[in-house]
């Protein structure tokens, strides 16, 4: 007992976990001065060479998890590849979180020589293919990308000692499994395999089962549980009155940084110049936009001049911006695990956070799969529907259908937020009158920009 008090006490700083003096130097730079939690559990167990599954949300710390002992590892000689190859393999399942974590890999190599490349889609291969020609130290990569340059022969993973697979849920949402498995079965059999996933359904159990050997289970929150940190709260809004009660929340004060989710990507283009036309710089990013779109938009983000982005989910998660003040769901999930990453994009690396969520009648059904899952129910909507009168003038058979479209009834249909499905169909109004919002909506995008700094104390233009 003392014994183990002892370790848990050793393991309080960077320094305790045996990691080189260069790495040390690098998270004081950053400004880290103790593990978090996932760290302090998941770098011993890398550095010693043994396959992981690491159970964690986003902004727990777990990018400098896996990055960190890739890096002592690398400092020690342990994993170099030749041409075509890399040492280290880490899988996202989007590219704004590659992008990010090979972000990360720069922050925390900067006192220290190794090659790193980044193959994502949407842009050209071609300086894709120059960057690992030579080989490479870690390597990041989307699925499908790497999977072109493979089949291209461009890049060869017969040399690679430890890969990651980071975000393995939303790899499956995303429909990505056939692909890794793909990729798992080209990896040497003698390797180090580690898999990171918030939540662990059955497909990414099973996923671990077949490519991980003995592997440690860490866990750092129960898994689905969203942080406490955030002040959540549900609002029951009628359909057409959210855009009006979105620009109200939108220029409180106390607003710094908002996402704000809709579920369709053309949801989220509407609601971003109608932001706009309201005075309020906005932007968005979803799966239609370019890869230059979406990292302009998520630029314009983190350095504060767009101080607002209407997201879909594919390509919010992972979105690691400090200072996110707001989370507001425009729309609510039709996948309730949804629900908890969307809200862990604010009160990140031990900040406060408020997620706001509108709800109408019709999306109800939803709500109640998140309280279930997240085991809390808000008063604000809990029981409304029982009182609501528009239920008993809906038709059985609109009912069934509205509610399998936003139940789990179906699991292809996990991906849905991005393919384009309205959970609303047409909006039941009888009793909810809903305002008119004077058509504006519809016009053309004003590519007006608040100017940095001016709008950090309420995001609100002048109109
Ligand atoms: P992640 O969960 O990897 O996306 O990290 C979330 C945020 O926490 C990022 O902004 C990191 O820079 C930050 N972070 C990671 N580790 C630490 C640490 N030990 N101390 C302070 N901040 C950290």
């Amino acid at each position: 007992m003392r014994i183990h008090r002892r370790m848990k006490a050793k393991m309080n700083t960077f320094n305790d976990l045996g990691l080189s003096e260069a790495i040390l130097r690098a998270l004081s730079v950053e400004g880290y001065t103790q593990p978090t939690p996932i760290q302090a559990k998941s770098i011993p167990v890398m550095l010693e060479g043994r396959d992981m599954v690491g159970i964690a949300q986003t902004g727990t710390g777990k990018t400098a998890s896996f990055v960190l002992p890739m890096l002592h590892q690398i400092v020690n000689g342990l994993y170099r590849a030749n041409n075509g190859c890399c040492g280290a393999l880490i899988l996202a399942p989007t590219r704004e979180l590659a992008i990010q974590i090979h972000e990360s890999v720069k922050t925390y190599s900067r006192f220290i020589s190794i090659t790193s490349a980044l193959l994502i889609g949407g842009v050209k291969p071609h300086k894709q293919i120059k960057s690992v020609a030579r080989g490479v130290d870690i390597l990041i990569a989307t699925p499908g990308r790497l999977e072109d340059l493979q089949g291209s022969g461009a890049v060869s993973l017969e040399e690679t000692d430890v890969v990651v697979l980071d975000e393995a849920d939303q790899m499956l949402d995303m429909g990505f499994i056939p692909a890794i498995r793909r990729i798992m079965a080209k990896l040497p059999r003698k390797r180090q395999t580690v898999l990171f996933s918030a939540t662990m359904p059955k497909q990414i159990r099973s996923l671990a089962a077949d490519f991980l050997r003995n592997p440690a289970e860490i866990s750092v929150a129960p898994a689905s549980k969203p942080i406490d940190r955030i002040e959540q709260s549900v609002l029951p809004v009628p359909k057409a009155e959210k855009r009006q009660k979105l620009i109200e929340i939108l220029s409180a004060d106390d607003v710094e940084r908002a996402i704000v989710f809709a579920r369709t990507k053309h949801g989220a283009n509407k609601l971003a110049r109608h932001l706009e036309n309201a005075g309020i710089a906005a932007d968005a990013i979803h799966g239609n936009k370019s890869q230059g779109q979406r990292q302009r938009a998520l630029a314009g983000f983190k350095s504060g001049e767009i101080p607002v982005l209407v997201a879909t989910d594919i390509a919010a998660r992972g979105i690691d911006v400090d200072g996110v003040s707001h989370v507001v769901n425009f729309e609510l999930p039709n996948v309730p695990e949804v629900y908890v990453h969307r809200i862990g994009r604010t009160a990140r690396a031990g900040t406060e956070g408020v997620a706001i969520s509108f709800c109408d009648v019709e999306e109800y059904d939803l709500l109640r799969a998140i309280e279930k899952l997240i085991g809390r129910t808000f008063p604000e909507v809990s029981g409304l529907k029982r009182e609501d009168p528009t239920r008993s003038q809906a038709k059985p058979a609109q009912r069934s259908g509205r509610s399998n479209r936003g139940g789990r009834a179906n699991p292809n249909r996990r991906n849905q937020g991005e393919q384009g499905t309205n959970a609303g169909g047409k909006p039941r109004r009888a009793k909810w009158k809903p305002k008119a919002d004077g058509g504006k909506t519809e016009g053309r995008p004003h590519h007006r920009r608040a100017q940095s700094g001016g709008q950090r104390q309420n995001l609100r233009q002048s109109a």
